[in-house]
Parts: C-alpha cells; sequence; structure tokens
C-alpha cells in the first residue's frame, strides 16, 4: 500500500493544478504530452513522475529542471502540474458546473500550419463557457521554412529586438493565430509580451518534436497556474473527495470502474460515493482504489496497485458495485461524515445544470460524455433543431425505437457523437427507417444532418 502524498494532504498548500490539453485533431496533442513526459522522465529520477489513473503528476523540481533558468522552484508554491491523459475536450465541457472543475487551465494546441480548424473553435467556446484560463501552443515550428534546429531557439533565432516581430513564415503563421483569437473575443499576443496571462491568452511556439519552446510553455503554464490558484481557488484539500469520472470501463477482476479525476478533497478506500448515473445518481461503497503499477513491477495479478486514501489533484480508478450506469463526465462525490440525501441533492442538481432540456418531437442524440452531450444540445440549438431525447452512451435498438415515433420523417434521425454504433441498431434502424449519423466533429455531424434535409426536401418537391 502505498503511503498518500503528504505534500497534496496539507490544507494550507496550493494543491496542484490540473491542466487539460485541447485542440483540432493531429495538431499534436498526444505529442506533446508526450514530450513533457519524455523530458520530465529524462530530468527526472525513476519514479519522479507519478503515473495516475488517466493523468501524470509531473512534480515541481521536475518542471524546473525541463524549463531551466525560467522555473525557479523558490518563486511557486505549486507542488507541480497534474496533465490529463485523455487529450481532446469532450469531458471537459462540463467544467465547473457547481464551483468544481475538471481541469483548471488548458493548453490549446494549434498547428501553425494549419491554424484554426473546426475543433479548435469547439474547444475555444468550451473555454470561453467555463472562463478556464489557457494558453496556445503555435505546434509544429520546426516544420516552418527558416526554423533553424542550430540556433537555441526558434524564438530567438528569428526575433527581431528592432522590429519587435518574428521573422518570416513563423511570424505570419503566428499573427494568424493571435487574429484568429482576437475574431473569437480573446486578446491575445506572443507570450514574452503578455504581462497577466489571465487576461491576455498567450501564444508560445512549440514543436513537440523537438522539445523547443517547451521550457517557456512549461513557465507559462506555471506561471498562470500560480496566480490562478491562489485567487481563484477555493478548496479543502483535506475534505470528503470531489470529482469527475472521466471514463466507465470494465476491468478484468474488478467489474465495472471508473476512472475519475480528484479535483478536491480525498477519496478512502472505506468511502461511501455518490455518482452520476443515467436514470438517478448511483450510491455505492468504494470497494478498491486502483493505481497502475510501476512498469518493472507488473506481474500476472494485476497491472493495478490497491491504494488506502489519495488526495487532491489525482486520477483514480475506482472499483465499486453498482456502476454499470455511470455516465463520464458526471459528478463523482465522497459522503463520508456528510449527510448521504444531502450530496445526493447536490449530485442531482448538478446533472439537472447538465441536463438537455427535451421536447415532444425532435431527433435522438447520444454522446460519449456529459459534457459532449451539453456541446451536441448548444449547437442543435443553434442550428434551431429540436431535440426528443439525449442521452450518454452508444446507439442502441431503443434509440430507434424512440427516433421511429417522430411525425416528421427529417427527425426520424439519431445524431450520435462519438459514439458506436451497436449491430442491431443498424439492423432495426433500416427496418424502421430511422436514419443514424455518427461523427467525430460536431460541425461535419450536423451538416451531415443538413444535407440529408436538403435531400429530403428536393424529393418531397
Ligand atoms: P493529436 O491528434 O492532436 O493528439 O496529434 P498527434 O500528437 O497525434 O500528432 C499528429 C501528427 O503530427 C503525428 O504524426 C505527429 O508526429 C506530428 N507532430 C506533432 N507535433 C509535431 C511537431 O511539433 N513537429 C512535427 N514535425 N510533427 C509533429
Amino acid at each position: 500500500m502505498s503511503e498518500p502524498d503528504s505534500d497534496t494532504l496539507d490544507p494550507t498548500s496550493l494543491r496542484t493544478p490540473i491542466v487539460a490539453v485541447l485542440g483540432h485533431v493531429d495538431h499534436g496533442k498526444t505529442s506533446l504530452l508526450d514530450k513533457i513526459r519524455g523530458s520530465a522522465v529524462i530530468e527526472g529520477e525513476a519514479g519522479a513522475i507519478t503515473q495516475h489513473i488517466g493523468a501524470t503528476a509531473v512534480p515541481l523540481d521536475i518542471i524546473s529542471s525541463i524549463a531551466g533558468d525560467l522555473v525557479d522552484p523558490e518563486d511557486f508554491d505549486l507542488p507541480g502540474l497534474l496533465f490529463i491523459d485523455t487529450p481532446g475536450h469532450h469531458s471537459f465541457t462540463t467544467l465547473r458546473s457547481r464551483g468544481g472543475a475538471l481541469a483548471d487551465i488548458a493548453i490549446l494546441v494549434v498547428d501553425v500550419n494549419d491554424g484554426f480548424q473546426p475543433q479548435t473553435l469547439e474547444a475555444l467556446d468550451i473555454l470561453k463557457r467555463s472562463q478556464t484560463p489557457f494558453i496556445v501552443a503555435a505546434n509544429k515550428i520546426d516544420t516552418v521554412p527558416g526554423w533553424d534546429p542550430n540556433e537555441d531557439t526558434p524564438i530567438n533565432a528569428t526575433y527581431d529586438d528592432q522590429t519587435d516581430r518574428v521573422s518570416s513564415r513563423l511570424d505570419e503563421s503566428l499573427y494568424e493565430i493571435i487574429g484568429n483569437l482576437s475574431d473569437e473575443g480573446f486578446s491575445a499576443d506572443l507570450y514574452w509580451r503578455v504581462q497577466n496571462f489571465q487576461r491576455n491568452v498567450g501564444v508560445v511556439p512549440v514543436s513537440a518534436m523537438t522539445g523547443e519552446g517547451v521550457p517557456d510553455l512549461l513557465a507559462v503554464m506555471m506561471g498562470l497556474s500560480q496566480r490562478y490558484m491562489k485567487e481563484e481557488m477555493e478548496i479543502d484539500v483535506a475534505g470528503p473527495g470531489v470529482g469527475t469520472v472521466l471514463e466507465v470501463k470494465e476491468e478484468k477482476g474488478f467489474g465495472t470502474t471508473i476512472d475519475t479525476v480528484l479535483y478536491d478533497g480525498t477519496i478512502r478506500a472505506d468511502d461511501t460515493l455518490v455518482v452520476g448515473g443515467m436514470n438517478d445518481p448511483i450510491v455505492t461503497e468504494v470497494r478498491a482504489l486502483l493505481q497502475p503499477r510501476p512498469l518493472a513491477e507488473i506481474r500476472t495479478e494485476s497491472r493495478f496497485e490497491k491504494v488506502d486514501e489519495v488526495g487532491a489533484a489525482a486520477g483514480i480508478k475506482v472499483a465499486a458495485p453498482e456502476l454499470a450506469d455511470a455516465m463520464a463526465g458526471a459528478p463523482v462525490r465522497v459522503v463520508r461524515d456528510r449527510d448521504l440525501e444531502a450530496v445526493i441533492t447536490e449530485v442531482r442538481a448538478e446533472l439537472a445544470d447538465i441536463a438537455v432540456d427535451t421536447e415532444e418531437q425532435g431527433v435522438v442524440v447520444k454522446a460519449d460524455t456529459l459534457g459532449s452531450l451539453e456541446a451536441m444540445a448548444d449547437a442543435l440549438e443553434e442550428a434551431e433543431l429540436p431535440i426528443v431525447r439525449a442521452e450518454v452512451g452508444d446507439v442502441a435498438p431503443r434509440d430507434v425505437s424512440v427516433a421511429s415515433t417522430a411525425e416528421d420523417p427529417k427527425q426520424q434521425v439519431i445524431l450520435g457523437f462519438n459514439v458506436d454504433v451497436l449491430d442491431d441498431a443498424h439492423q432495426r434502424a433500416e427496418t424502421d427507417d430511422v436514419r443514424i449519423f455518427a461523427d467525430e466533429v460536431i460541425y461535419q455531424l450536423i451538416e451531415e444532418y443538413e444535407e440529408f434535409v436538403e435531400e429530403l426536401e428536393r424529393a418531397q418537391q
């Protein structure tokens, strides 16, 4: 059994900020995370970074050795940074619905060659709504003509004191990104010109491939986090745990488990939990708290190690009965010495906050997490499309039954965002004449649907 990290349990210390990495597919989110993790492993002794479930903790001293002069550990009260491992944004849209946060700060990754893309805009919408402070990593600078890998940093190599601009293609790409951010209502600038990163978005040129700019990125993140955690966060790190479900997973020997990000308080191996479920909040007892075993120790019995307690911020796998209906993106609350009914009411209220308003007639919407369901509902509202049912989960035959009852053929439709369509749902849809659209990009999903409606209308004329 491992001891809880005493740093994170000291109620006077700032808790580790949780960092989410967002951005369009292929812009380099995974590579950037890998680079940060990889540098941490190189800089640190074995075991210096702690692998969590769904997240990686990089302690302050390791951040400081990667960032060199840019981060002096003396200047910071933060224990380090906790990076959520699953890049993408679909769980992140429920940020801060009731004082809680899945992520405190974010890195928005934008490919300098590709610029703003649909998922960049989706991510920005989420950041805007949740008022999450963020910085932009303008990635893949190594691919820009004129970049010189032999210089210390591409930024210094191309930066001109006289004109206060960076030169050439890179310059153009960076200013285009700043312009795009401004179109979306953000005041942004190159990071070395930003005074207050909470008010202005700093754009940091980086290469996830070569690692250039990563020290600068970490330094800016630390500065932003420290300020933000001090000014904005009211947390009780020793109280009953508060978290969010990242993923619901079957795990051999443990049944259904929830991968959870704990952003406040502690979870203990004997706690009672209330977890947001498909129908009603689920009340259950922790059976085991599981952390990944260090690679060297993996034996046949389990990839996981049981722990007695974890403190925020942490990623932890919780094994408990009754979790089959748990939803990704839903709240997790430890009851401990609080009144069970009060906690249930709290979870129910939080779910109601996220819940989607449905009409008597409309399309069926399925999504992979509560957050993505909310994002879909928003997008459909904008497109003035009514919804009859909105749920987390794969497209199943009963969704087809619901869709088939629509009076308007345009609404005999299921829109699935980031979910699978079960085989029997496909078959059922064919017999019931229901159309199923499934995609991983909201804009594309809605476009596909709109094309279908146009076709229908043409056919009716
Ligand atoms: P994600 O979908 O946003 O997670 O993107 P990935 O991290 O999977 O990156 C997509 C592709 O871009 C991969 O082939 C990466 O090797 C490549 N890539 C990512 N970052 C860089 C970079 O800084 N420079 C170059 N040249 N390629 C990169």
